[in-house]
């Protein structure tokens, strides 16, 4: 990457970001129109208030608690564990694998977190409509979902080319009583969708909350997604230290936008001993145009209101991102992951479509867990890492979604018809 190194931003801390002005080293800020600023601005207060009452946090974690399913178990990937020692090059090798089964949350994944969390913010803004951006449609269903229990009206932004790709969970939004936007702009995609959203908002400012899906947009929405996320390693923190009594050696995750992976990684940043493993979506391989890694491939550029690392041209037009998993085929990623990159404090590699579809059989038939294709980018990784550490090494994978949505994508590349 072609920037200045940036220090920390509190010293030995790597959990001080963003700064004031919402930015993490040179990445994040508000790159936002003058007539949003306002928008932006009331939902940062809000946000800080929200943040030191001991009310908002109580009647979210009852959500959580009660609705949700939380929390999510810590689970022991036995059989997965013996596949990677039984691949170990030196005998006896082969960590131990763990799952934070996100996959088991109301709505199949991790998303619905951070939705409670900004609806319950909508609610004390005295906002009274809801709009959000989809791509998949997973953030659109669990936005749906909120909306639907506090009984506000939800408009949701989808890409043309997604709507046709996506219509299980465009109907899953009408059953839940959202209104679903079709996008015809650019490539009519989730960075088209994302686009629409923020341009509505800033004509509707009055009564709309924009519930943003991942840990991108302009400052305060990367830190308070990755806030509201924090719960997945908080719990996992305590989860690991009832089941071995200590810290993990190594977390793991996918990367789409970030959220699953900061939620994952923000609680054990300032732990040196904990190593961390971001996984971007390698499509047909990093060395073709055809794959979605934000980071490994791209170069820092401006979209949504933030800096960060993107998939762009020569001209900085913004590429299509590729990936067999439709959440994770978002061009840029948060800015937060771009400066843990530029520090080096967790390191980013990258899963093949090849890679996830067959790390997706391999869990279904080893752990009985049929894994969302994001998730399998992951465990593509630990299946690969795993077998080359020793016994003793504890590594923790963010299974943060269910496969149920991916089944026909999946039989497809394996030439079934259903
Ligand atoms: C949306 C989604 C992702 C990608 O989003 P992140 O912000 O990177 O977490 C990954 N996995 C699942 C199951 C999703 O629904």
């Amino acid at each position: 990457m072609n920037t200045p190194f940036t220090p920390p931003l509190r010293p030995n801390t790597f959990k001080g970001g963003p700064d004031a002005a919402g930015r993490f080293g040179t990445f994040g800020g508000r790159y936002v129109a003058e007539t949003l600023m306002p928008l932006i601005l009331e939902v940062e207060a809000a946000y800080s208030a929200a943040k030191k009452d001991p009310g908002f946090d109580k009647e979210w974690r009852l959500l959580l608690k009660d609705y949700v399913g939380r929390p999510s178990p810590l689970w022991f990937a036995e059989r997965i564990t013996k596949h990677c020692a039984a691949l170990a090059p030196r005998p006896g090798d082969g960590a131990k694998v763990y799952f934070k089964r996100e996959d088991l949350n109301h709505t199949g994944a991790h998303k619905i977190n951070a939705v409670l969390g900004q609806i319950l913010l909508a609610r004390r803004m005295g906002k009274t409509r809801i709009i959000a951006e989809t791509g998949a449609g997973q953030h659109g269903v669990a936005t749906a979902t909120a909306c639907a229990l506090f009984n506000l009206p939800c408009t949701v932004f989808m890409g043309a080319t997604d709507v046709e790709r996506q219509q299980p969970n465009v109907f899953r939004m009408k059953l839940l009583g959202a209104e679903v936007v079709p996008v015809t702009s650019g490539a009519a995609t989730l960075k088209d969708a994302m686009n629409e959203a923020l341009r509505h908002w800033v004509a509707n400012v009055e009564d709309t909350y924009y519930c943003i899906g991942t840990v991108a947009g302009p400052h305060p929405y990367p830190a308070m997604v990755r806030d509201f996320q924090s719960i997945i390693g908080e719990e996992v923190r305590w989860q690991m230290q009832e089941a071995e009594g200590r810290l993990p050696d190594m977390l793991v995750a996918a990367i789409g936008g970030g959220s699953n992976a900061m939620g994952l990684f923000f609680p054990f940043l300032d732990d040196p001993s904990v190593e961390m493993h971001g996984v971007e979506a390698g499509g047909h391989g990093v060395d073709t145009p055809e794959h979605a890694a934000s980071l490994t491939g791209g170069r820092p550029g401006v979209l949504h209101g933030n800096r960060t690392s993107l998939l762009q041209d020569e001209h900085g037009q913004i590429l299509e991102g590729h990936s067999i998993s439709a959440g994770l085929d978002y061009p840029g990623v948060g800015p937060e992951h771009s400066w843990l990159h530029e520090l080096g404090r967790v390191k980013y590699v990258n899963a093949t479509d090849r890679e996830a579809l067959d790390a997706f059989q391999k869990c279904s038939r080893l752990e009985g867990i049929i894994p969302a294709l994001e998730p399998a980018h992951a465990l593509a990784h630990v299946l690969r890492l795993a077998p080359t550490l020793p016994a003793d090494k504890i590594l923790v994978m963010n299974m943060c979604g269910r496969g149920d949505k991916d089944i026909f994508t999946v039989a497809g590349h394996l030439g079934v018809t259903i």
